[in-house]
């Protein structure tokens, strides 16, 4: 079973371990604006200058006071008031207290405040109706963020949780990895770009919106070189002129056996190939290796392969040579099967699926029907993917399954 029944392929964990111990990160540094620091991976430690909040200021709209004042009276004399960005300047008599709205400065001495829904006014006359705890809703310095803390740490990817954090902190300018450059390109004499007329036996070239549309999820610089023909010369010129504009080279189709599949001899020729058939489904016949300085992935050419594979084995990749340290596998969890998934033991499946839960609270999942690997229009059915393990056959109703629900990348 297993493994015995598909001799060579190579387990995708194997495969994501090569693949990282290839991938050196990048070192180039660029400082980025913060209003165009969202999806960059912060190229170093990043502390706070100040202190948030920067003074002691008040959660509530209502009155500061000095708690030894209020064990004298219920009642306290109004001495002024303190408003955000305005705060109470002067002398600050004994037994009197301060008018204070929400986010302004806490007079010094003040040791709590006192909602304004807990007293009762006469004129100037503050009658306070409950009693006060010391430093009650009083934020003090630093409460949120102190000065000196690492808030980021180096190899963070910028989203709308970290860029408002670096405002807070009066942050303008961000120093960010350079991106990776990767050169893409669809090969098969088969394709037409989108637009052209179809002739008796031509495709659409989908590949090239995939590898785009998620290089450019993945924080990259994707540079088109468009359809090659399935012509050793063209291929090897592209080849090369990848190498030299890119960091990451990402080509799909040619990387089977077939008689026009012409891209692992000339990786063979040019470069170096690193591993060529995974134990993957669909996505068996992934080529790495390296051209000149450049990295290279062969993806397979069904659409639904260039997807699984550059999900599952080159996202991976991309993170490290980014930088992204801080990155994360999608997460998986354990679903009960609510159909019947076919698979056939030998290599890990990543099937296409919907999860749900039901009205008793368990995750569900269901497939989504034909699993071809050109079978692209189920993906946008799909919420996950059914994660089969290679060992395994045929999934009954019932059993237990792994899912990976689409993580930013594929939504
Ligand atoms: P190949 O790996 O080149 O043998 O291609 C496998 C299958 O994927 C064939 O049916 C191709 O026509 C199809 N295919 C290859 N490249 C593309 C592409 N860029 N867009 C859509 N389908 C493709
Ligand atoms: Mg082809």
């Amino acid at each position: 079973m297993g493994c015995c029944d598909t001799p060579g392929l190579m387990p995708v964990s194997d495969a994501i371990s090569i693949l990282l111990e290839s991938t050196t990160p990048i070192t180039q540094i660029e400082s980025v604006a913060l209003v165009d620091a969202q999806n960059r991976i912060t190229a170093s430690d990043i502390c706070s200058p100040i202190n948030v909040p920067p003074f002691a200021n008040s959660a509530m709209d209502g009155y500061a006071l000095r708690l030894a004042d209020l064990a004298n009276s219920k009642t306290l004399k109004l001495a002024g008031k303190s408003f955000a960005g305005i705060p109470f300047e002067g002398e600050w008599p004994q037994g009197t207290c301060i008018r204070i709205m929400t986010g302004a400065e806490v007079p010094p001495g003040a040791d709590a405040v006192i909602m304004q829904e807990q007293t009762v006014v006469e004129g100037d006359n503050i009658t306070f109706t409950a009693d006060a705890t010391p430093q009650q809703n009083i934020r003090p310095v630093g409460d949120d963020v102190k000065q000196g803390d690492v808030v980021i740490p180096k190899g963070t990817l910028l989203t709308p949780r970290e860029v408002p954090l670096l405002a807070t902190l009066g942050i303008g300018t961000v120093e960010v990895m350079r991106k990776p450059r990767v050169a893409f390109f669809s090969t098969g004499d088969e394709l037409r770009q989108v637009g052209e007329p179809l002739g008796k036996g031509e495709i659409y070239d989908s590949n090239r919106y995939t590898i785009r549309a998620m290089l450019e999820k993945m924080q990259c610089e994707a540079i088109d070189l468009g359809v090659v023909p399935d012509c050793p010369e063209k291929l090897r010129e592209t080849f090369l002129k990848a190498a030299d504009e890119a960091d990451v080279i990402v080509t799909s189709g040619g990387v089977s056996v077939g008689e026009a599949d012409y891209t692992k001899d000339i990786l063979d020729q040019e470069g170096e190939v690193g591993f060529w058939k995974i134990a993957i489904k669909p996505g068996k016949p992934f080529a790495f290796g390296t051209v000149k300085n450049a990295l290279f992935c062969g993806l397979p050419g069904n659409p639904v392969s260039v997807l699984v594979t550059l999900h599952v084995l080159v996202q991976p990749l991309l993170a490290k040579l980014a930088g992204y340290t801080q990155w994360k596998p999608a997460i998986t969890l354990k679903a009960k099967a609510e159909t019947r998934f076919k698979k056939a033991p030998g290599r890990a499946d990543y099937q296409r699926a919907v999860y749900r839960v039901d009205e008793n609270g368990e995750l569900l999942v269901a497939t989504t029907g034909n699993q071809g690997s050109g079978a692209f229009s189920s993906l946008s059915v799909a919420n996950c993917f059914a994660v089969l393990e290679q060992d395994r056959g045929h999934i009954e109703p019932g059993e237990t399954v792994t899912i990976e629900p689409f993580n930013a990348v594929l939504n």
